[in-house]
């Protein structure tokens, strides 16, 4: 197998609000060489880098806003997440835990910081990844999966190097509970100071590590700091990961869906017409109800 190369290393950009609950800087698609194309199969990643937030009676978050035509993966490191929906879902994710939402042919949910988290306040450090649907599966019907991370496959690495949580996909032939419309490798890879892992991916997947704590080096030579966004080339399948300090890495590959591509704001289908028959279908009540 070939070495799988960096294509770029990205800066966190300029953080913004999502609501007032999520302070996030936006990878994928606002960075130019991360658009919804180049990124296929992943539409969207929102990093809310760790960031204290002060106590709060009301909790903070963002309201109810609709979904359709994809997933959305929330991966909680610090601080806990509360949702409800308007199929009478809820719950809440801690910190750990992965909520995989398939949005589907639609819902209408809220998003805030948990109720008795936010009267304490605290570090909050999550990420939320979109992964677009198959156009055939963009009208099923919506679903969740919550992975706690108890019951999350992990791999114990030699040499004390650490492990690797397998959310979706495989590691070493370990299968991660998430079910996927399409081939997702998704992945925590936590590493002890200097500790090793190889990876190989399909070269043809779209590739790419966010590095949550820590700094590490990859292939031997590229070094990247906390917060920053490493994009691979498709010019082969095996990369290594080496911690410079214990460190935590997002890792995610998966197979580019390669169909046309229709986004505005929540809603992210095939062609415009459909985009329209998502606004027409939440302005007339199909999404449901759901209280403010
Ligand atoms: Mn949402």
């Amino acid at each position: 197998m070939k070495i799988k190369n960096v294509e770029m290393v990205a800066t966190p950009s300029t953080p913004h609000y999502v609501g007032d609950g999520f302070r996030v800087h936006n990878f994928i698609p606002s960075h130019p060489r991360l658009d919804m194309y180049h990124a296929d199969p992943f539409i969207m990643l929102d990093y809310n880098s760790k960031f204290y937030f002060p106590p709060s009676e009301n909790p903070k978050g963002v309201g109810v806003h609709p979904h359709r035509g994809f997933e959305t993966v929330t991966i909680v490191y610090k601080g806990k997440v509360e949702h409800a929906d308007s199929s009478g879902a809820g719950g809440v994710i801690q910190e750990g835990d992965v909520q995989w939402m398939t949005a589907a042919r639609g819902v209408l949910h809220k998003e805030y910081h948990e109720t008795e988290w936010s009267k304490t306040g605290g570090e909050f450090h999550v990420v939320q990844l979109w992964v677009n649907l198959p156009a055939k599966y963009k009208m099923s019907p919506p679903k969740y999966q919550a992975i706690e991370n108890k019951t999350m496959q992990k791999v114990i690495l030699d040499n004390n190097a650490g492990m690797v949580e397998v959310i979706a996909g495989t590691y070493k032939g370990v299968e991660g509970s998430a079910s996927t419309f399409s081939p997702i490798h998704l992945m925590n890879v936590k590493l002890n100071a200097g500790g090793k892992a190889n990876f190989d991916f399909p070269k043809d997947y779209t590739t790419a590590l966010l590095v949550i704590e820590g700094d590490i080096s990859v292939n031997q030579n590229e070094q990247v700091p906390t917060d920053h966004l490493v994009l691979f080339a498709k010019d082969g399948e095996s990369f290594q990961i080496e911690a410079n300090e214990n460190a935590i890495v997002l890792l995610m590959s998966g197979e580019p869906l390669r169909e046309p591509i229709a986004a505005h704001g929540p809603f992210v289908m095939n062609t415009r017409e459909e985009i329209a028959q998502a606004f027409s279908d939440y302005q007339s009540g199909k999404f449901g109800v759901l209280e403010e």
